[in-house]
């Protein structure tokens, strides 16, 4: 269903799109279609509750996110089940992500009262500055099927705390957790017109709503680069604001004075986390060439211990790929990386056996002998392969994974002080884990350099995405 102006309804078209379940195939809901036109109603909707939303005090809007927390953490289950069956990651990761997506409407629940503005010294005697911080306006938000949840409310609550007005339409593989968080918003009872959701199997006209409407001020997108960027381009011709988390090709660098076990440990969780389907995945694993020999060993133990299935079931470590064409391009990396010279240590083909052949299952898998030349070391895999590099010298390995037009995420494994602080200093990338594999949070700024993206999302600079800056200058 879509949800417009305070109301669940049907699409204008009166038609409808099945969403399925990736680990099983099976369907598991029907949902409105939205088009174009009621994008643009949503967009009205939006705009008319503008005024009355921007104009409540921080108090009262922190009142509504802080109830939508709360909801989310009464329906953490029921939604973690829900993201489970439609999206296909394990349950403990779902009830991992509902936590992280509610922790957006508690953080900014706080932020909204720490809005503040300024006073400068101004030049003249006889003159005073102000600077007074104001909502943006009109957000139109698109979010991916990766985080059904979370990727919804990093937008959604800092867009309401700042005092902006949504229209969120949700990758067309998982609107049925879309439809949950906006359950939760109607019911800590915000405002009719305020967050509006459209759904739909067809996402290339509601963009072009969104990047053309004149009541939009801003667009949040949150997706691939390919797409980023070309609805960046008609947005930029429209002036509005943007912010974007595209994609990533993060490097993970184990150098030969890191706890070479440790390092696998924490490659085999992070790489494979959600299938490797998140923007901050490893793509590229550079291990010194001293040390290879035993993270190998640990690394494939542990990849051998994973267990793919149907994400509901105790002891699946490993869900499906969303879908068809995305089991087929990690297929095509590997074959080609083995095809150029690359050796399979473990997994390297589609799962098929005890009835994952219904769902879009690839087996776990580590590359050795990775070269330059192949598509995996240069293009995001999103997937669940892990491609180890050999490597000799850290200037060497600093230019390597700063070779690339990604720069969302980074990792390095060393015990030196010195070298941590200089690959941090030196790496090309938004957010840098040193011996750290989830360095994310609701209170953390996350986002990319490059191509991967503009802006960030959490913490106070996640905030400032929805704000606009006003000067006063008073002559008294
Ligand atoms: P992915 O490869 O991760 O699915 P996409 O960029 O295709 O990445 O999808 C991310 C989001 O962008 C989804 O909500 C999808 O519906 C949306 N999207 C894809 N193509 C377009 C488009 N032409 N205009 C607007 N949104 C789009």
């Amino acid at each position: 269903m879509l949800y417009i102006d305070g109301e669940w309804r049907g699409a204008h078209s009166g038609s409808s799109f099945e969403v399925t379940n990736p680990a099983t195939g099976e369907p598991i809901g029907d949902v409105a279609d939205g088009t174009r036109q009621d994008a643009a109603d949503a967009i009205v909707a939006a705009s008319v509750a503008f005024t009355g939303w921007s104009r409540l005090t921080a108090w009262q809007r922190s009142e509504y996110l802080q109830r939508a927390y709360s909801l989310m953490m009464e329906r953490k289950e029921a939604i973690a089940r829900l993201m489970t069956e439609e999206q296909g990651k394990p349950l403990k990761a779902a009830r991992n992500e509902v936590q992280y997506a509610a922790d957006f409407f508690r953080w900014y629940a706080e932020e909204a009262k720490r809005i503040y503005g300024d006073i400068l010294p101004a030049p003249r005697s006889d003159q005073r500055f102000l600077v007074l911080r104001q909502p943006v306006g009109v957000v139109a938000a698109i979010t991916p099927w990766n985080y059904p949840v979370s990727m919804i409310t990093r937008k959604v609550a800092p867009a309401l705390a700042a005092g902006c007005t949504i229209v969120l339409k949700p990758a067309e593989q998982t609107p049925l957790c879309a439809m949950e968080v906006f359950n939760i918003l109607h019911d800590a009872g915000i405002p009719a017109g305020v967050a509006n959701l459209v759904p739909t199997a067809n996402p290339a006209p509601i963009g072009e709503e969104f990047v053309t409407n004149p009541r939009v001020a801003k667009l949040t997108f949150t997706g691939s680069t390919e797409v980023g960027t070309m609805l960046a381009g008609h947005a930029a011709s429209a002036m509005k604001r943007l912010s974007l988390e595209l994609g990533g090709h993060a490097p993970f660098i184990v150098f030969d004075d890191a706890d070479a076990e440790y390092a696998a440990k924490g490659v085999s969780l992070v790489k494979f986390l959600n299938t490797g389907q998140a923007c901050i995945s490893p793509n590229r694993i550079y291990v010194h060439k001293t040390i290879v020999g035993r993270f190998m060993e640990v690394l494939e133990e542990r990849v051998g211990r994973m267990r793919a299935g149907n994400g509901l079931e105790e002891g699946i470590t490993i869900g499906p790929l969303v879908d068809a064409p995305s089991l087929q391009k990690v297929d095509r990396q590997v074959q080609d990386a083995v095809a150029k010279g690359a050796t399979v240590r473990i997994g390297g083909s589609r799962l098929t056996e005890a009835g994952l052949d219904r769902g879009f299952f690839y087996a776990p898998t580590v590359l050795s002998g990775i070269t330059p030349d192949m598509e995996i070391y240069n293009n995001e895999t999103f997937g669940p392969v892990a491609p180890v590099i050999e490597f000799d010298n850290e200037d060497e390995v600093l230019a390597l994974a700063n070779d690339t037009n990604y720069g969302l995420a980074a990792y390095v494994y060393t015990q030196n002080l010195g070298r941590a602080m200089r690959m941090f200093e030196g790496l090309d990338y938004g957010i840098i884990g040193i011996n750290d594999i989830n360095p994310t949070a609701a209170a953390a700024p996350f986002g990319g350099m490059k191509a991967s993206g503009i802006g960030r999302e959490g913490g106070r600079e996640g905030l400032a995405e929805y704000l606009e800056t006003k000067l006063g200058g008073f002559s008294i």
